[in-house]
């Protein structure tokens, strides 16, 4: 097989849910259709996890947790070697897995699209290899006679909640820190495209996981990813999706203090200075919006230009967008493929709708693309006033709102006036500007002359109502583990 060309057909090898290192029905006997978003058509049926089935994966991770467990006893270096042979067996079967997200997400094979999102879960399956036996705790001079030491060790069984955006990386991004730290992991992925991280599973028996360490559910939010999120033995839960959904699970998690981490939305913005190469920022400008049609937590929805520049950017944008190639996302030529589902196809088509009834210009798009799958025309607005609903809401969409501005000042409090604070950028070759835009901005990542600088090794999250937490990089570990201070008496202290 090419590694790099799309398998258009792949074979659907895996549709049950995976507990115990088994695949295994649902108790109830339920499935549900996941939909190729490009055609509307159902792909197949996968077995749907409920109460029951979150039950039995939770005991079964509980089990490997428990002391003297073969995990347990496991050597941290030898827990890293699992990953490492998790990331290679990912490598080998790389186009395969490409397929079947692009078959199932709908995003481009090749234009930043799948093959790009498996080679960066091999990557953060590595980086997280590499850390599995170097987290560790310190011995402190504590005052008085005694011997003092922390343990980091694992929280416990995790319960994590992922979205449709990026299934594989998503389940990647929780999957790694949480096994390197040495804990066990039930994982529900987005109803929408439960088929990724089924063959993943696969890969976890085939490099020789423990069973029960992770176990992957697919099903829906307010049945099987409630009953997960609400679980009393699951220790601590990490969720990535809607700020709204977001809410509802620290709420439950307020019940039994259970640890939380939350990715949640945004509305990032991305400000450039007069003093730039126009013709290519407004590429990089473009790419940071529409990227993955959109559907990215941290998109640089907010396109703010200095006044100088402004229609000259405009203009240029709408020549972009317009040659922004939209159809089926197996073509190597395609960079837009479908939104999700009809759901999000409607959200967006009602805010875009918003958008020009609000007095915003559309400069291009601004409808559906075609009347089969769920394709949006990249669409650029001019004109766009803070207080509209396309400058505030989320929407997820190839959609990009071109404000705008005069001074730095004012810039960054407009940047910094959302409720979210995921990602900013700033493009300039102005050092000041750099700096004072990057000190004062309100968001987990500030990017300069660049975007969706996104790495194994650095951490992401957000401020504000856009999450809590970090995940990646050493940052990601430490929501991975509890810190225990041991503090022995001893007959007398030398320094
Ligand atoms: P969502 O938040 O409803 O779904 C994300 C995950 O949470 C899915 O696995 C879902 O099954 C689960 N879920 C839903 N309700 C739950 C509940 N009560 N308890 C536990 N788990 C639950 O997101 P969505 O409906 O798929 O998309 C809606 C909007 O969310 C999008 O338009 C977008 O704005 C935003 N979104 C953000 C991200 C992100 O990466 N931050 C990802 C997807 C969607």
């Amino acid at each position: 097989m090419d590694m790099f060309k799309p398998v258009r057909d792949p074979e659907i090898k895996y549709t049950q849910l995976f507990i115990n290192n088994e695949f295994v029905n649902s108790v109830s006997g339920k499935t549900f259709p996941t939909i190729n978003p490009a055609t509307g058509q159902k792909i197949c049926d996968v077995q749907e996890a409920d109460k029951a089935d979150v039950d039995k994966a939770v005991a079964a991770a509980k089990a490997a947790f428990e002391l003297g467990s073969p995990y347990r006893t496991m050597d941290a270096s030898d827990r890293g070697r699992l990953l490492e042979k998790l990331a290679s067996l990912i490598e080998r079967d790389w186009s395969f897995i490409a397929s079947l997200e692009t078959l199932d997400n709908g995003k481009a094979f090749a234009f930043h699209g799948s093959l790009g999102d498996v080679f960066f879960c091999c990557k953060v399956f590595r980086y997280y290899a590499g850390w599995a036996d170097k987290i560790h705790g310190k011995v402190i001079p504590i005052d008085g006679s005694y011997f003092a030491f922390t343990r980091h060790e694992p929280v416990g069984v995790c319960g994590q909640v992922i979205p449709w955006n990026y299934p594989l990386a998503m389940a990647t991004w929780k999957i790694a820190p949480a096994v390197a730290a040495g804990n066990t992991v039930v994982i529900k992925t987005a109803e929408q495209t439960p088929l990724s991280a089924l063959y993943l599973a696969s890969l976890i028996k085939e490099a020789g996981f423990p069973p029960g360490v992770v176990n992957i559910l697919s099903g829906y939010g307010p049945t099987a990813g409630a009953a997960l999120s609400n679980h009393p033995d699951v220790n601590k839960v990490a969720f990535t999706g809607s700020t709204e959904v977001g809410k509802i699970i620290m709420a439950a998690a307020s019940n039994d203090i259970k640890r939380v981490t939350l990715e949640l939305g945004g509305k990032s913005a991305c400000v450039v200075f007069d003093d730039v190469d126009v013709d290519k920022v407004v590429v990089e400008a473009q790419e940071a919006c529409m990227t993955n049609m959109g559907q990215c937590c941290v998109a640089g929805t907010r396109t703010f230009v200095h006044e100088n520049i402004y229609d000259e950017f405009v203009a240029k944008s709408r020549e972009l967008a317009m040659k922004r190639k939209t159809g089926d996302p197996f073509d190597s030529t395609t960079i837009n493929g479908p939104q999700i589902d009809e759901e999000q196809l409607n959200k967006i088509m009602e805010l875009i709708e918003s958008g020009k009834k609000e007095g915003a210009k559309v400069e291009a798009g601004g409808e559906r693309h075609g009347d089969k799958g769920y394709f949006v025309k990249p669409t650029v607005f001019s004109d766009v006033k803070d207080n509209m609903r396309i400058a505030k809401e989320e929407i997820f969409g190839p959609v990009q709102q071109i404000f705008k501005f005069k001074t730095l000042d004012e810039v960054l409090k407009r940047a910094n006036d959302s409720t979210y604070g995921l990602g900013a950028a700033v493009f300039t070759n102005d050092i000041n500007k750099a700096l004072m835009f990057s000190q004062g901005v309100k968001a987990g990542t500030c990017w300069v002359n660049c975007y969706n600088a996104v790495t194994a090794q650095g951490p992401f999250g957000g401020f504000k109502q856009s999450g809590l937490g970090r995940e990646l990089g050493e940052y990601g570990l430490q929501n991975y583990v509890e810190v225990k201070n041991v503090v022995m008496k001893i007959p007398q202290k030398n320094s």
